[in-house]
């Protein structure tokens, strides 16, 4: 018998422990044992496995998360939560940070654990406020990290996973893409949670490519060459970088033909690859 997540058993939990729902950490707890079971269905987790858990709330998907891997990390911001987790759950195999998980070195705090395990996964019902600087954290930062199992406002989701010419693309797929391969697994019914968001959700697998199959020369030219071409989304790409760069249109013009690439093209329509074409081209050029 799982002991919450459900909604009869989280609204007793609440009860019990007199907690109020803090709107300002994105507190939207999941209430639904299909959809946990089927989260943690989609990453490869095993008794060899870490799963870092962000925001495990009242635990119910970390309820999971414990009898199928090796260990789970959890970071919690709301210490009322620390307190009503620790009472939940004596496993040995659970770790909570109390801490802001955007504060924190997370690849140090998976050797502090001291834990032998094969492979770290992601797992977490992200706090929406914070989706994206907690997915572009991990990506940024972890070298142990390879996989990230994560709900997100389904708008958001459709970013992280969107192509090339399709109006969800945006710099943040662009970013994203560059080092996971992205898909959204799963959508999700406002209905699952309390309380209930305002907006659907979805679940997004991103798998850390190996390998980035081109890097650029300047990985902080690429992101800000990335950020500043999707800056004006209606505008032509030569104009963003004009506006970002100073350099002249006509030259720029002749720079994106270079590398044919139209001159009139706008950001939405180049790939990843192009970007990173285009981010060493103006970085021989000196234009930073
Ligand atoms: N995992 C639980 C569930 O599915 O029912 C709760 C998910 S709720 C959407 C997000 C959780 O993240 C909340 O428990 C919230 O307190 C926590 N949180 C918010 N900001 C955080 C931060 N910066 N670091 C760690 N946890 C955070």
């Amino acid at each position: 018998m799982k002991k919450i997540g459900t909604i009869n058993k989280t609204k007793e939990a609440i009860e019990k422990n007199k907690f109020h729902i803090k709107k300002k950490f994105g507190q939207n707890f999941l209430v639904d044992q299909n959809i946990l079971q089927k989260i943690v269905e989609i990453p490869t987790i095993n008794k060899d496995t870490l799963v870092i858990e962000i925001g495990p709330g009242l635990g119910s998907l970390t309820e999971y998360l414990l009898e199928k891997s090796l260990h789970v990390l959890a970071y919690e911001i709301d210490s009322e939560l620390v307190r009503i987790l620790s009472e939940t759950f004596q496993e040995d195999n659970l770790s909570i940070i109390g801490e802001d998980f955007l504060k924190r070195d997370v690849d140090n705090d998976i050797k502090t654990l001291n834990i032998k395990y094969k492979s770290v996964v992601v797992v977490a019902n992200l706090p929406y406020y914070i989706t994206t600087p907690i997915i572009l954290k991990i990506i940024e930062e972890s070298k142990l990290i390879k996989e990230l199992v994560v709900m997100t406002q389904l708008e958001v989701a459709r970013r992280l996973t969107s192509k090339p010419s399709t109006k969800d693309y945006n710099s943040l797929s662009v970013a994203i893409q560059y080092k996971t391969k992205a898909e959204i697994a799963m959508k999700v019914p406002k209905n699952v949670f309390i309380p209930a968001p305002n907006v659907d959700s979805a679940i997004v697998k991103l798998e850390i490519l190996d390998d980035v199959l081109l890097k650029p020369k300047s990985e902080e030219h690429f992101y800000n060459l990335v950020r500043s071409s999707f800056k004006q989304r209606r505008k032509t790409l030569v104009n963003n970088l004009h506006v970002r760069y100073g350099e002249e249109k006509i030259n720029l013009i002749s720079y994106l033909e270079n590398l044919d690439l139209n001159g009139q093209i706008r950001a939405e329509n180049l790939s990843v690859r192009d970007f990173i074409r285009l981010s060493d081209y103006l970085y021989s050029k000196s234009i930073k």
